[in-house]
């Protein structure tokens, strides 16, 4: 990593990787996941292909430029030729090695006003909920069941219909996000993909840490109570309280 990254930045996007990836919580293993986070206006870090979050090193975290990786979102149909093309001359350091094919979507994400830091995983239950068709995926999106739930992954999260991984699946997250802002909500806290995984997005590491998570434990409850014959949700005013209140507030700031 070239010496012009600051220290702590490095340090911390390790650390959140090596907390997803840890085994027992079962968000990801293998290579699955990839972390990134903000360094600039024009540059970002993010997790390099093939490389295992449990253990990730410094020298498998590769800085990539925003200009080099946008213009992929206004493109049609770009040819894998090309994508492998702009995620290597997006490299700060030629001898890094090659950013992850999901750079793309953490480019547009992190270029998003307040997020600074983004966190993609495939985890158990929320994956769980994810392959099991489109009212328990719309369901599990719109809808939130306890309070901290709402405290972590805010009052709703995007949803996005499969798409093949790479650069089609950026430019649907970017739909899907657009979309979400275009309603009037704030920037999402979290972004499922259905039959894929889960996106945590926000200011700081601790904040994509607790997303992740609360919304898998979330996942694990809709779960569970479907199986004792079918979940309450909160109601929208319910949720509105929560997410509006000061003292919510002061527990989110906690969060960071
Ligand atoms: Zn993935």
């Amino acid at each position: 990593m070239s010496q012009a990254v600051p220290v702590e930045k490095l340090a911390s996007l390790l650390k959140l990787s090596h907390d997803l990836g840890r085994e027992d919580r079962g968000l990801a293993i293998l290579g699955e996941g990839n972390t990134s986070c903000r360094l600039d206006a024009d540059a970002f870090l993010v997790k390099a292909s093939g490389f295992s979050l449990a253990n990730l090193q410094e020298s498998q975290v590769v800085g990539c430029r925003f200009g080099a990786l946008l213009p992929l979102l206004k493109a049609g149909e770009v040819s894998d030729a090309e994508v492998e093309k702009a995620l290597l001359d997006s490299r700060l350091d030629p001898t890094q090695p090659k950013p992850s094919v999901e750079a793309v979507f953490h480019a547009y994400l992190l270029s998003l006003p307040g997020i600074e830091v983004v966190g993609h995983t495939h985890p158990v239950a929320v994956n769980s909920i994810l392959c099991a068709g489109d009212i328990h995926c719309w369901r599990f999106a719109n809808e939130r069941r306890f309070p901290d739930e709402i405290v972590c992954c805010g009052a709703k999260s995007v949803l996005v219909p499969y798409v093949d991984p790479g650069t089609l699946l950026a430019q649907k997250i970017r739909d899907e996000t657009d979309r979400f802002l275009t309603a009037g909500n704030r920037p999402p806290r979290v972004i499922l993909l259905q039959n894929h995984g889960f996106i945590a997005l926000g200011a700081t590491t601790g904040s994509v840490l607790a997303a992740t998570l609360m919304a898998e434990k979330a996942a694990r409850i809709l779960v569970g109570a479907t199986a004792l014959g079918g979940s309450t949700a909160l109601t929208p005013r319910n949720v509105a309280r929560i997410d509006g209140r000061p003292d919510e507030h002061y527990r989110q700031r906690m969060l960071k």
